[in-house]
């Protein structure tokens, strides 16, 4: 019988009563010293339960021999025992009745299957207690404002004490957040709590993301990912941040081939398709970054500062070269730059020549005596201008810092609207980090982490005003997609799919001769297409399958004889031949759906051919997507002026496409567990109407 009769809330394993160190020492060169050392010197509210069969005390507090035999049930017991003494040590945790036990061992399902067949039994252990489990192979957490840090990352002796914030953490790895936290406590980031998941063998990320959006202290939630465990619940747990007002970040690891299998042997995780979790951050709001340090530090910003309003970014620098290298970066990295209304110009004029008072202002380049007023009524002319949504403020080293820092505080204080501070100053500038420090002001240190910070912002800005991605409404006459043979389908069998979703194609009819051939293009219309059809085959062009623009008997003959030389050499057994219509002009889309193992279906929109391959130029989202949604898919594409028509070119006709692009995949949706991946290519889209010239698709 566990002598839990139910699980203990998540909110306990943050801020626990009571932790019980098995292994608990003074020795700081030994793990458990680590553990105790952290958890005793920075002020633990709960109680400290020293487990140590060698010990009468551990600093100063009564240890008890075993986990056994201790005067009080444990919310939770830290676990960093040798991988052999394991299960036991699990298993004595659930009958003294632990609430969570927090497993630092690792080894596990991220090194070996017989790893993987313990981490396995641990949670069955743990489980039939009615026992959480964090981890295995985590570091444990961080949690300031409980005064808590139940972590061996030596970072915590390196930071002295534990700050106090609305920022808080989930991490799947362990020594991140050790660098995280020294890189927070540089910045004066204030945290509501770290922890680390590990394997995530029982309880995961969205376990303590769900806490965090709870808890009252945070107002921002940074995530750092290998492998989502629960797709859907972080989908809506996004969301309800969103409603509550909060935000969440994430880096995740896994963009480039050699991140995923870096994270596969690390936390074991398969870290899933990029560009699916990037898909459903977009989705549901959550902001990706590409940094883990610029994580916390644009986390620190958005804390500290109001929500983003109208407008842009109104820059002021102390470096013209700096000011100049910056915008690229900015304008590269998409952040708007605000027009100052006459008004400022107004204000400016005073001190800054006409070539000088445009955005960004460098205060260096004033008119007259070098006066700190200057330096006030410039920035303050910005801030105030009402086109400006965000100060941002770069200093280089420069006359007048701390006057000048004082400036950016006291508008900071008013906070009317986000105000950005780099302090570019490198150690010249100790003394203003240390008096913007003191001021509790969020700053960072490259300009890099200025524009990500910026970027988030008005990325949420954004979201806000558009919302989450509504549920699409089904088209007509879709629905109960029936979905054939397993395997690689042919462009028939797959168009017939197509057509029972009502998705436009050009007119065809199959032949299995030559004379059927020229009958069948004599009630289609010539010019027409003569296509291959082979199981197996993948691209039909490439074994010389496709014979486009025939335009009389006499070609279509011809076609059919090569494309029958074509099944006797490639072995293709008895030669079966489509006739099309031919779809003249207009331009090549590409639509696809792969079915992410953890994600679902995902729809790729580009144009179609080489432009794919060369220009990586498409567009995600998740499937299914309303025609709305496909066109402001094909507005992120580089290449839409060619459907929106340019220079001459005539418009295509867009609204034909998107709902083809809709229907396409409501399709893949439909089909289910039973899609692998289908894909047209390409969708042909003239001024007049879209056609699926070409269907792809594999089931399982
Ligand atoms: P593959 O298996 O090689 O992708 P496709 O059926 O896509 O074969 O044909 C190759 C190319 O031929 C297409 O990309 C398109 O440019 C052209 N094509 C094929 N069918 C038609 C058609 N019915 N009308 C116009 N062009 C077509
Ligand atoms: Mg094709």
């Amino acid at each position: 019988m566990p002598l839990r009769s139910e699980l203990m809330p998540v909110a306990n394993i943050i801020r626990p009563r009571s932790v019980a160190v098995i292994g608990a020492t003074e020795d700081y060169v030994k793990f458990g010293g680590r553990f105790t050392h952290h958890l005793v010197e920075l002020g633990f509210k709960g109680r400290f339960i020293p487990v140590n069969p060698r010990r009468a005390e551990v600093l100063g507090h009564k240890a008890f021999p075993s986990i056994l035999e201790l005067d009080e049930m444990p919310d939770l017991a830290l676990v960093a025992v040798p991988s052999d003494l394991l299960r036991q040590t699990v298993d004595e945790c659930g009958r003294a009745g632990v609430g969570a036990c927090i497993v630092v061992t690792a080894q596990l399902s991220e090194f070996s299957e017989e790893g993987a067949a313990l981490e396995r039994e641990i949670v069955e252990v743990a489980r039939s207690y009615n026992m959480r489990l964090v981890g295995p192979n985590c570091m444990g957490l961080i949690v300031p404002p409980h005064g808590m840090g139940l972590t061996s990352s030596q970072t915590l002796r390196y930071a002295c004490r534990l700050n106090s914030g609305s920022v808080a953490l989930v991490s799947q790895s362990g020594a991140l957040m050790g660098s995280l936290f020294a890189v927070a406590t540089d910045h004066g980031v204030g945290l509501s709590g770290m922890v680390t998941v590990g394997n995530q063998a029982d309880m995961e990320m969205c376990d303590f993301l769900e806490a965090f959006i709870a808890d009252e202290d945070t107002r921002v939630v940074c995530l750092y990912v290998e492998g989502v465990k629960s797709p859907d619940r972080f989908r809506e747990l996004a969301r309800s941040a969103q409603a509550k007002g909060k935000t969440i970040l994430a880096v995740k690891a896994g963009a480039t081939e050699a991140g995923t299998a870096m994270a596969r042997s690390h936390t074991g995780s398969i870290a899933g398709s990029y560009t699916a979790f990037e898909t459903a951050c977009r989705e549901n709001g959550v902001v990706i970054l590409d940094d883990a340090e610029a994580m916390i530090l644009c986390a620190n910003i958005i804390a500290k500062n109001p929500p983003m309003g109208p407008g842009a970014t109104g820059i002021v620098v102390s470096s013209g070269g700096g000011g100049a290298v910056l915008i690229d970066r900015l304008t590269d990295k998409g952040v708007p730059l605000a027009r100052w209304t006459e008004a400022t110009h107004q204000r400016l004029d005073h001190d800054y020549g006409s070539g000088h008072r445009n955005n960004p202002i460098d205060l260096g380049a004033h008119k007259g005596k070098l006066d700190i007023s200057v330096f006030r009524r410039a920035v303050e002319a910005v801030y105030e201008d009402p086109g400006v949504s965000a100060l941002f403020y770069m200093m280089t080293p420069q006359p007048l810092m701390p006057e000048t820092i004082d400036i950016i505080l006291d508008l900071h204080r008013r906070g009317d609207k986000p105000v950005v501070l780099c302090l570019n100053t490198s150690r010249f500038g100790e003394d203003v980090r240390q008096q913007v420090l003191a001021a509790k002001m969020p700053f960072v240190s490259r300009n890099d982490d200025a524009a990500r910070a910026l970027k988030a912002m008005f990325h949420a800005r954004d979201f806000a005003r558009t919302g989450p991605k509504p549920a699409p409404q089904r088209p007509a006459g879709t629905g109960g997609a029936k979905a054939g043979r397993a395997g690689l389908l042919t462009e028939p069998e797959v168009k017939a799919m197509l057509a029972s979703y009502g998705v436009p194609q050009p007119a065809a009819r199959a032949a299995r001769t030559a004379e059927e051939a020229v009958a069948a293009a004599k009630d289609i219309g010539y010019p027409v297409v003569l296509k291959g059809v082979a199981e197996g085959v993948v691209h039909k062009s490439d074994l010389g399958l496709v014979k486009v623009g025939l335009a009389d008997e006499v070609a279509l003959r011809a076609a059919v004889a090569e494309v029958a030389e074509v099944f006797a050499r490639e072995k293709l057994g008895v030669p079966l031949f489509d006739v099309q219509q031919m779809v003249e002009g207009g331009v090549e889309l590409i639509v696809g759906v792969q079915n992410d193992a953890s994600f679902g279906p995902q729809l790729m929109v580009g144009f179609g051919g080489i432009f794919v391959e060369i220009l990586k130029d498409v567009a995600f989202a998740s499937a299914p997507v309303s025609p709305a949604e496909a066109e402001a898919m094909l507005k992120r594409l580089k290449m839409w002026p060619l459907l929106a028509g340019v220079r001459g070119r005539p418009a295509m006709d867009v609204a034909a496409a998107c709902e083809a692009v809709a229907r396409i995949s409501w399709l893949a949706a439909d089909l289910g567990d039973r899609l692998v991946d289908i894909e047209v290519n390409p969708l042909k889209v003239t001024p007049s109407g879209a056609w699926a010239v070409d269907g792809r698709a594999t089931l399982s």
